[in-house]
């Protein structure tokens, strides 16, 4: 591990990105190794952009990209993929809702596995969004014989090479353990954090979030079905000439 890239979309979330930063860089600076953390401005129409400009000017382990316009969270990961320079890569959502303080000991597994997955087993949200989601991934993990148990937890540790390897399409971002999978990373998930969202708020909602699950759970099936699982070697042969 030479140098961590913390990729973080923003969508509308001017008072919560000054408190993350802080927490973040304090934890980033713990960690010792070399690192950049990219925040991601997906069309904010709030302050947001403000915010991060005055961040980054301050502070030049920050880099800011921009979205053209709001484009969601899976094209503006997909954007923090390519723009990232290390060899990890870690998504956290900018809400404040992960706790930076569980990285590190995500990062012990990091070697002999290649994506660590948060799992918040004691999750902060409405009891509406918590069955929501537990049956979501209940209906996921049966749709694609998968076992994650918290496929939506934003952060994530992951192998920068094999994630810079995805395509992404919209929605994805809840399915990318699944699609690192198919790449060949070896998952495993760590018990984490999970915090109330204090300000700003949810960008979902339980329904359009169901629907579109589920239309892109299927594209996912398709491609775990479709995935070409070969192996082929040039054969060289001796020739007398
Ligand atoms: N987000 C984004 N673009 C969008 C919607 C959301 O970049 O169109 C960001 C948002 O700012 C947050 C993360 O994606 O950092 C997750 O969103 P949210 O916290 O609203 O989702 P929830 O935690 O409610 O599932
Ligand atoms: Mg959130």
């Amino acid at each position: 591990m030479q140098r961590i890239s913390y990729v973080i979309p923003v969508f509308n979330e001017a008072d919560n990105l000054c408190p993350l930063f802080q927490e973040l860089d304090t934890t980033a600076r713990r960690i010792g190794t070399a690192y950049e953390i990219l925040f991601i401005d997906d069309g904010s129409t709030d302050n947001s952009r403000a915010v991060l400009e005055e961040i980054a000017r301050a502070n030049p382990c920050v880099r800011l990209i921009a979205m053209d316009r709001n484009s969601g969270q899976s094209a503006a990961l997909a954007a923090g993929f390519q723009a990232a320079t290390g060899d990890v890569i870690i998504t956290l959502d900018a809400d404040g809702q992960n706790d930076p303080s569980d990285i590190p000991a995500m990062l012990k597994w990091y070697g002999p596995y290649d994506v660590i997955n948060g799992w918040r087993r004691s999750r902060q949200d409405r009891w509406s969004k918590r069955l929501a989601s537990r049956i979501g991934n209940a209906i996921r993990n049966r749709l694609t014989g998968e076992t994650i148990r918290d496929t939506g937890c934003s952060l994530k540790v992951m192998n920068a090479a094999m994630v810079k390897r995805l395509k992404m399409y919209r929605g994805l971002h809840r399915f990318l353990p699944t699609l690192l999978r198919l790449e060949g990373a070896c998952v495993i998930e760590v018990e984490v954090h999970h915090r109330p969202r204090t300000r700003g708020v949810s960008k979902y909602s339980n329904w359009q979030r169901a629907w579109a699950g589920f239309q892109d759970l299927l594209a996912v099936r398709w491609m775990i079905r479709r995935a070409l699982r070969v192996g082929w070697h040039e054969v060289k042969l001796e020739r007398s000439l």
